[in-house]
């Protein structure tokens, strides 16, 4: 999904939706692809005269030709549905106007778009969609061949608001930008706290509760991607370029990888919903989360660094900030560092090697030490510091990863 605003669906001011975007593979025919790879032309056609277009006037009449203009230059020329085509010229002037900004604020290392390119990505407004149950047309102009595509079950109710054809990693991939019911918002005022961690890979706690959930199969599933991409790469590297055998191999390890990340990512979704639901069960209106942006930049040797990088907390920061904000939650990003060392009791440091909580000064132990970690953010960030003779949560519930749904708006 391109990150550009004008190319965003316009958001709507009602309460009581949520836009959000959907990605898949597709699975396409032979005859499909060389259509779609023809719309992906057409695109870079439209990008490609935008560009010259743009310039060439500039160089002719000293004056720098509007979006308005542009987008009557490229109407009915190209093969894609008109609004398509606009897309294109959105994108471009976005793309100006974003490198206009960085030149202002000093980065004059970025260029404005200059580059010829052979494909790009398409992108569909409303007029050019059609929706049907589970059949999506995609309208290419009038007389040309719509591309017809079949939607995932859960869409096949939804309001489509854009749909984006994006290559990605050796295939094509829809992005749909759709309309949900909002869902419940809190009604109360507790404020939580996160600890990310890689054996529990969230902890929450509000001070009387804690819920940890087992970061083990997201581990396991990051050490198996690890163990059989390298294999890949080592078959990769002795082929020769441009073979057929490396050619098969790369499309195998990029099969690997699209399956094995999405499952990673399934995962995360569903560590970010089970918090979601603890959080809308005890109306947490705050979310503090630990940031632990010291601990990765650390270098602590290979291993450890490749561990730390592939953490996948931003993934799980991202994930929950969209998900909490569903339901009226603020996530806020708060520095960790001490709070899993620091006693509860005493409030002294010490450093920490086992799971369970070991304080060096005073003895207190017993407690699990992301437990200790989440109390600790939670007390920082709404005490501003650590407060001696702390409480820690009585119940402390651990869970594995699983699917649940989510509640509707009542
Ligand atoms: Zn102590």
């Amino acid at each position: 999904m391109s990150r550009c605003k004008n190319n965003q669906a316009k958001k709507t001011k009602s309460e009581d939706t949520d836009t959000l975007v959907e990605k898949f593979p597709l699975h396409l025919t032979n005859k499909q692809i060389i259509l779609v790879r023809n719309l992906q032309r057409e695109a870079a056609k439209v990008w490609n005269a935008a560009c010259t277009v743009h310039r060439t006037i500039y160089i002719k009449h000293h004056c720098w030709l509007g979006e308005g203009a542009m987008k009557a230059f490229v109407k009915g020329k190209y093969g894609i549905h008109s609004q398509s085509a606009q897309a294109v010229v959105e994108t471009y002037f976005e793309c100006c106007e974003r490198t206009k900004a960085l030149h202002e604020q000093g980065y004059t290392d970025w260029r404005y778009p200059h580059r010829k390119k052979y494909f790009f990505t398409v992108t569909w407004k409303p007029l050019g969609i059609a929706h049907e149950e589970r059949v999506l047309t995609l309208s290419n102009g009038r007389g040309r061949e719509p591309l017809v595509l079949n939607l995932p079950k859960r869409l096949s109710g939804a309001v489509i608001k854009l749909v984006q054809l994006v290559w990605h990693r050796n295939q094509y991939w829809l992005h749909v930008t759709v309309e949900k019911p909002a869902l419940q918002k809190v009604r109360g005022n507790v404020t939580a706290a996160i600890d990310p961690g890689e054996i529990h890979a969230a902890t929450i706690t509000d001070g009387k509760e804690a819920l940890a959930i087992s970061g083990r199969l997201l581990r396991s599933l990051n050490r198996l991607r690890n163990k059989v991409l390298r294999k890949f790469q080592k078959a990769i590297y002795r082929t020769k370029k441009c073979s057929k055998r490396r050619r098969e191999l790369l499309t195998a390890k990029y099969r690997f990888l699209n399956n094995i990340e999405r499952r990673i990512e399934h995962v995360i979704h569903t560590i970010s919903a089970i918090i979601a639901k603890w959080c809308l069960d005890r109306n947490v209106k705050t979310v503090y989360i630990g940031n632990p942006d010291g601990v990765q930049k650390k270098d602590r040797g290979r291993k450890h660094n490749q561990r730390m990088s592939q953490w996948a907390f931003g993934e799980l920061r991202r994930m929950l900030e969209y998900k909490l904000k569903r339901h009226g939650i603020k996530l806020v990003p708060e520095d960790e560092r001490g709070t899993s060392g620091t006693c509860p009791a005493c409030s002294e440091y010490t450093k920490q090697t086992g799971r369970t909580y070991k304080c060096g000064k005073c003895g207190f132990t017993g407690s699990h030490r992301d437990v200790v970690g989440a109390s600790g953010i939670l007390d920082k960030s709404v005490n501003g510091n650590f407060t001696k003779g702390r409480k820690l949560p009585e119940k402390v519930k651990y869970m594995r990863s699983r699917v649940v749904t989510l509640k509707k708006a009542a």
